[in-house]
C-alpha cells in the first residue's frame, strides 16, 4: 500500500427520513437562538419547514439565493442577518443555498446548518465559489465548512427526476475524480467507490419509482459520501473543464458534468488503470465510460455541449483558457488532446470503441 494522508473533515451528520425534525435540536445543541433560514426564489415552503421545525430559533427567511454565489447576493443576506440579529443560518436547498451560507460563514463565522436536497455535494466540502462582476473565485477554507449536515430523505423526493439524475452525475464526477486524484486514499477510495455504487443503483430505478424512499435514501447516502470525496481530494481535468466551459458560456451546472465526464474518464483511463477498474466494480461493469454514456442515455439526460448552448466557435477559447493554468491531472493535458475531448462531447460523439 501506498502511505497517504488523510485529513478528517469536521462536521456532525444526521441521515434519514424525516430527519428534519430534529432542526431545533440541533440548532439547541449549537447554542443558537436567532437563526436565519436560506433558500432559493422558488424553494421558500422548504424554507418556511425548516422556520417551523425551528420554532422560536428562526428570525427570517432569506430567499435570495442563486447559482455560483454572487457576492452581491451575500452583501445583501449579510444585510438581513445583521437587521435580525442572526446568529446562526441553516441553508435548506441545492448548492446555491449551500454556497450562500459557506459565504455568511466567510465573513462572520457564524455556525451554519445545510439541508441538502439535491445532491450537488457542497455541503460536505471547505469550499467556496464566489461571483464578482461575473468572476468565479473558489477558495479552500475551514471556515465555509458547515457545522453540521441533516440529509432528510423526505425533502428530496420533490426533485424532479431530470433534476435528480443530473444532480447525481455531478455527484458521481466528484467520486470519479477522487478515485485518481493525487491526494487520493484508502478512505477517499472506499467512499467514492460506495457513493457510486449506491447513486448507479438507484438511477437505475428512479424513472420507474421517483418517490420511492429507498432509491430516494440510496441517492443521498451516495451523494453524501461522493461529497465527502470532492471535499477531502484535489479535483482535475474534469472539474478544471466544467468549470472553465461553465464560466465561459454560461452553460447549466449539472448538465454540463452529466455530459464531460464520459470524455474525461476516456481520456484519463490509459494512466489510471486502477481506478477505472474500482469504478467498474462499484458500476458492475468492465466498461464505465461506456456504462456512464448509456446509463445518461437510459434516463434522457443532455448528450452533447451543442444541446446545452456551448457554441462551436468556442472550443478553441476554452481550450486556451483550460490549459493556461497548471492544475492536477493523472495524465498530461496537451491542447490538441484537449481540442479532440471538447470536440467529441460537443457533439455527443458517444464512447469510443475499446
Ligand atoms: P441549485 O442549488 O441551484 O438547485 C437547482 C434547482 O433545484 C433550483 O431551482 C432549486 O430551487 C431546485 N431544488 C432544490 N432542491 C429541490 C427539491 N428538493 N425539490 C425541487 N426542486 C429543488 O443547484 P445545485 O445543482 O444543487 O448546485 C449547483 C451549485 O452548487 C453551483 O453553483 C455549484 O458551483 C455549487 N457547488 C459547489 C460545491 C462546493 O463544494 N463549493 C460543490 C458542488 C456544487
Amino acid at each position: 500500500m501506498d502511505p497517504f494522508v488523510y485529513q478528517a473533515q469536521a462536521a456532525r451528520v444526521i441521515f434519514g427520513a424525516g430527519t428534519g425534525a430534529k432542526l431545533g435540536e440541533e440548532a439547541q445543541r449549537l447554542g443558537l437562538t436567532r437563526v436565519l433560514v436560506l433558500c432559493t426564489p422558488g424553494r421558500t415552503e422548504l424554507a418556511e419547514r425548516a422556520a417551523q421545525w425551528l420554532g422560536s430559533r428562526a428570525v427570517g427567511v432569506f430567499d435570495g439565493a442563486t447559482m455560483h454565489t454572487p457576492v452581491a447576493v451575500t452583501e445583501r443576506a449579510l444585510a438581513a442577518v445583521k437587521s435580525l440579529g442572526a446568529d446562526g443560518v441553516v441553508a435548506i436547498g441545492g448548492g446555491s443555498t449551500t454556497g450562500l451560507g459557506k459565504a455568511i460563514a466567510l465573513r462572520t463565522d457564524l455556525p451554519q446548518i445545510a439541508i441538502p436536497t439535491t445532491y450537488a455535494g457542497s455541503e460536505m466540502t471547505p469550499i467556496l465559489g464566489e461571483t464578482r462582476d461575473g468572476v468565479k473565485t473558489t477558495q479552500r477554507t475551514a471556515k465555509v465548512l458547515p457545522e453540521v449536515v441533516i440529509y432528510d430523505v423526505e425533502l428530496t423526493r420533490s426533485l424532479p427526476v431530470p433534476l435528480s439524475a443530473l444532480s447525481a452525475f455531478n455527484a458521481i464526477a466528484h467520486a470519479v475524480e477522487a478515485l485518481y486524484a493525487p491526494d487520493t486514499n484508502p478512505i477517499v477510495s472506499l467512499m467514492a467507490q460506495e457513493g457510486v455504487r449506491s447513486i448507479v443503483k438507484a438511477l437505475g430505478r428512479i424513472a420507474a419509482t421517483p418517490h420511492d424512499l429507498g432509491v430516494r435514501a440510496d441517492l443521498l447516502y451516495g451523494a453524501w459520501l461522493c461529497s465527502c470525496c470532492l471535499g477531502a481530494t484535489t479535483m482535475g481535468l474534469h472539474h478544471k473543464l466544467c468549470h472553465t466551459l461553465g464560466g465561459l458560456f454560461d452553460l447549466p451546472h449539472a448538465e454540463t458534468h452529466t455530459i464531460v465526464l464520459p470524455y474525461v474518464l476516456e481520456f484519463n483511463a490509459p494512466t489510471v488503470p486502477d481506478a477505472v477498474a474500482r469504478l467498474g466494480r462499484a458500476m458492475e461493469t468492465d466498461d464505465p465510460v461506456r456504462a456512464l454514456i448509456e446509463l445518461e442515455r437510459s434516463l434522457h439526460l443532455p448528450m452533447a455541449l451543442r444541446d446545452v448552448g456551448m457554441p462551436n466557435d468556442g472550443i478553441a477559447r476554452a481550450v486556451a483558457q483550460a490549459t493556461a493554468n497548471p492544475y492536477a491531472n493523472p495524465r498530461e493535458v496537451d491542447a490538441a488532446s484537449l481540442t479532440e475531448l471538447i470536440e467529441r462531447a460537443w457533439r455527443g460523439a458517444g464512447a469510443h470503441a475499446h
